[in-house]
């Protein structure tokens, strides 16, 4: 088989040692923007440059896989254009949980491969989480189960929908890639879109383009779409078919399943994802002690809300991932001490008004403002009648240094941007480490 790779990333590397296993595949890269990779063997032709789309359209190739961040319309016209995801949604043998949303999936998709391991499961964690889905497909038996964090990228152009799906809070994002928020909610619709009546769909409790997701798709005939949505059921919410907590418990219809005290990890939201997280489980499962150990089990992902030191009583929170004004917004509402707010970065096209009415709304001893959208969010501030705004340019070092100045005694310092890292740092990680490092060096 002739096969193209556009784009080699860490799916495209997954995807040549998947296809290069066989001998008799052709492969061929194409890139528009990289050098040749160091990695990519010696008798494997790339092409790249600014015409390497242009030389990927006057070949013929049997399958042209996507890298995920390249919009489907760039290959308008190619024939056979698949992706390393579709690939596998197509290949797999086992079921498939796929989790989605602006934010929280990461979370999500650990604490359900978490619990499903405690209840003696052989359960897969793939997809966005880190892990190229194609790396482990021929390793993937039938009675296994595969969770699968999937970002719009991935969902762009998928034409199968997992057997559960899960829909997390959707916010406008990745408009610096995406045309316009429709097609950004429109690709997030391919989790839900072409499931059938045997399967299930989880969706937010609140967030309205969730709850919109999960109904794209589906059958026309008025009541096979009502058996169809009724596959469908908000979590978090009780009588809804799905997990919710009361009185400090999980319950699922009546039947309790474990203290929430468990959790470990901070904030309503997250106590939201963990319903979420136990309602996908709960189909492939019944043991509730199962559901008690994974959620034990799981302490949480660096850079997510981590508490990562307390100096002088001042406890420091690492939220680097945090790069939407609403998870910003979930980590104000986790604490209910003063905070101290460092927030900024590069642009994504979000909105910052509604970050800064909720920040009028909670006990804030300041905000630092940072990076080059730094002056962009104060003014919103300044337009929500919000003044305790310290506005920087320089690093990490010296900003965590203003936040220690600014905190007092029993306070929370929440590093939660908002907004991409690539103006100052390499990415969100380097981000979060800075931080952690100049926490550790106060
Ligand atoms: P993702 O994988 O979708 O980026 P994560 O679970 O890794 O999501 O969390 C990323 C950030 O979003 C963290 O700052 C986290 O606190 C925040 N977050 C997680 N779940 C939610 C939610 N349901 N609503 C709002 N923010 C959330």
């Amino acid at each position: 088989m002739k096969i193209a790779l556009v784009g080699y990333g860490v799916e495209g590397r997954a995807s040549y040692n998947y296809f290069s296993r066989f001998p008799e595949n052709e492969i061929v890269v194409f890139d528009e923007f990289s050098k040749r990779p160091r990695d990519l063997p010696s008798d494997v032709l790339f092409v790249t440059g600014e015409h390497a789309l242009e030389e990927l359209r006057s070949q013929h190739f049997d399958k042209v896989l996507r890298t995920p961040p390249l919009a489907p319309s760039k290959l308008e016209g190619v024939a056979n254009v698949t992706s390393g995801t579709r690939e596998f949604f197509a290949a797999c043998p086992a079921p498939i949980i796929g989790v989605t949303g602006s934010k929280g999936k990461g979370t999500i998709s650990s604490l359900i491969y978490e619990i499903l391991k405690a209840a003696g499961k052989s359960v897969w964690l793939v997809g966005n989480i880190g892990m190229p889905a194609l790396d482990v497909l021929p390793d993937v038996k039938s009675d296994d189960i595969v969770v699968y964090e999937l970002s719009s990228f991935q969902l762009w152009d998928l034409e199968r929908s997992p057997h559960t799906a899960v829909i997390s809070m959707v916010e406008p994002e990745h408009l610096d890639v995406h045309a316009n928020v429709d097609e950004y909610y429109q690709a997030k619709g391919n989790i839900r879109r072409h499931q059938t009546i045997e399967d299930n769909c989880f969706y937010h409790p609140t967030n309205e383009i969730s709850k919109q997701i999960a109904d794209m798709g589906g059958p026309h005939d008025p009541s096979e779409r009502e058996l169809w949505r009724s596959k469908s059921s908000r979590y978090a919410v009780p009588d809804d078919g799905a997990v919710y907590v009361k009185e400090n418990t999980f319950f699922v219809r009546n039947q309790h399943i474990c203290s929430a005290k468990i959790l470990q990890l901070v904030g309503q939201h997250n106590v939201e994802n963990a319903c979420a997280a136990i309602s996908a489980a709960l189909v492939y499962t019944n043991d509730f002690d199962a559901v008690a150990m994974g959620l034990t089990n799981f302490k949480g992902l660096p850079h997510r809300l981590q508490l990562v030191n307390e100096k002088s009583d001042v406890k420091y929170y690492d939220d680097s991932i945090a790069t939407t004004p609403g998870s910003a917004i979930a980590a104000l509402g986790s604490f209910e001490a003063p905070k101290v707010l460092i927030v900024g970065g590069s642009d994504k096209g979000a909105d910052f008004a509604e970050l800064a009415r909720e920040i009028t709304k909670h006990k804030m001893r300041g905000v630092i403002t940072i990076g080059a959208m730094g002056p962009i969010i104060a003014d919103e501030l300044r337009k929500a009648d919000y003044t305790d705004i310290t506005e920087t340019e320089e690093l990490m070092p010296s900003v965590v240094q203003l936040a220690s100045n600014i905190a007092q005694a029993g306070d929370i310092v929440i590093l939660s941007p908002s907004c991409a890292s690539f103006d100052q740092y390499k990415n969100y990680a380097d981000r979060g480490e800075q931080f952690t490092a100049a926490v550790a060096n106060l």
